[in-house]
């Protein structure tokens, strides 16, 4: 019999239409795919030389669990230089990426009973993850017209006397929205009346900003430092999702008992891409600011496109590489058969099966009005998106 933890976890609903593309494209259909939660770049050659060489010097063994001091010692560096944030780096623990250290951050923190407040629409495994801990995620859903960001009146509605954690995700996937360091010092304010709250923050994406400078919840309110646990990494912002490295900086305690986890479950992530992590963040950044240039040229023409289309609603993100249009002019019509359209996941598989266009519902990241679609492709492969998209929501009715 399957234990009751691992009943209680949600398959990911997003399978279900790349099971659907992987179908089609196997029956020889022509298929584009906006699903993507990766770079559709190389890691750059710096950091696989790094890799190569840590190979072919016999770098093969354990490292130690946190992380080797290298590592350690440079997220510290780059945490100061990037962030103006002090780390030690005994108070950073390196991980198999960001979703490792998320995960067992969640246990090192959550007990049954406790409550995570999840701003809605999240990434999809943060709920799971409380779950997993076995905790209450509590959803705030949040509203198109600020930008699917919490207010800090939903936050401090959504506080009980079992919040335990408050995750915050910026620039957010799926929408692309960072919060501004305005808004994160009114949202600093109601957490500074709840001193047993941790904040989890999200901050993978810190790379990938277009406008404005990346801010995060310590530089809001640095007086948050003892409770927040910053988790970052390297898949993002350096096109390194395979090599499996992330990080948590965080509270010497909460530090403690991640290890105590990590040392159980995992050990450290592989020797190998520590060495391409170290690489990464003392190196050179020209080609993370190539990344972003391209991405922000890729988003200001799906934005321009999605805005002139009739029905559907987009705001301009200013960050990672999603849109997160709302599609709700949309639900009740009906496809050329006939058949109704009565979700976002009803229009993502619509717009699978009859354009060959692969999205992913807001149904799973908690938002019923949006889709998500990645603009990390091609700009030829963009183009030929919308052609779809726009042929497919004029052919409903
Ligand atoms: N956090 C967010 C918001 C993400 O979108 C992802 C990856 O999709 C992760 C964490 C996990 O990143 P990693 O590849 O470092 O595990």
């Amino acid at each position: 019999m399957i234990s009751k933890r691992a009943q209680s976890v949600a398959p990911s609903e997003t399978l279900k239409i790349s099971a659907k593309a992987k179908e089609l494209k196997r029956q020889g259909k022509s298929i584009v795919s906006l699903s993507a939660g990766e770079p559709d770049f190389n890691t750059p050659e710096h950091v696989c030389s790094a890799a190569i060489k840590a190979i072919k010097d016999g770098f093969h063994g354990y490292t130690m669990n946190t992380g080797t001091p290298e590592l350690r010692n440079a997220i510290s560096k780059k945490l100061k230089r990037d962030n103006d944030l002090n780390y030690d780096p005994s108070q950073i623990i390196c991980s198999n990426g960001a979703k490792q250290s998320l995960g067992f951050s969640m246990l090192a923190l959550l007990d049954p009973g406790d409550e995570a407040i999840i701003p809605a629409p999240y990434w999809v495994s943060y709920p799971e993850m409380a779950k997993l801990a076995g905790a209450k995620p509590v959803t705030v859903r949040t509203s198109f017209d600020a930008n699917y960001k919490m207010t800090p009146q939903q936050l401090e509605e959504a506080i009980t006397e079992r919040t335990k954690v408050l995750v915050l995700c910026s620039p957010s996937n799926p929408t692309g929205a960072c919060y501004s360091l305005k808004e994160l010092k009114k949202l600093a304010e109601v957490l500074q009346d709840y001193p047993d709250i941790y904040i989890i923050s999200d901050e993978i994406y810190e790379y990938i900003v277009f406008e404005n400078e990346h801010a995060g919840i310590l530089q809001a309110a640095p007086d948050l430092a003892d409770r927040t646990l910053l988790i970052n990494g390297f898949s993002k912002g350096f096109a390194m999702t395979g090599w499996r490295l992330g990080y948590m900086a965080g509270p010497q305690d909460v530090v403690d008992a991640v290890a105590k986890i990590q040392s159980q479950e995992t050990s450290a992530p592989s020797s190998i891409s520590q060495k391409a992590g170290e690489a990464a963040y003392t190196g050179d950044l020209t080609a993370v600011t190539y990344m972003r240039e391209q991405f922000k040229k890729r988003r200001d023409f799906i934005v321009e496109e999605l805005e002139s289309i009739d029905g559907l609603k987009c705001f301009k993100p200013s960050g990672a590489f999603y849109v997160f249009p709302d599609i709700s002019h949309y639900l009740g019509m009906k496809t050329h058969q006939g058949e109704e359209i009565n979700s976002s996941t009803d229009l993502c598989m619509y717009l699978i099966e009859e354009q060959g266009l692969a999205t992913v519902p807001g149904d799973a990241f908690g938002e019923p009005n949006g889709i998500r679609l990645s603009y990390a492709s091609s700009m030829d492969e963009l183009e030929e998106a919308m052609i779809r998209l726009r042929k497919g929501l004029l052919e409903l009715a």
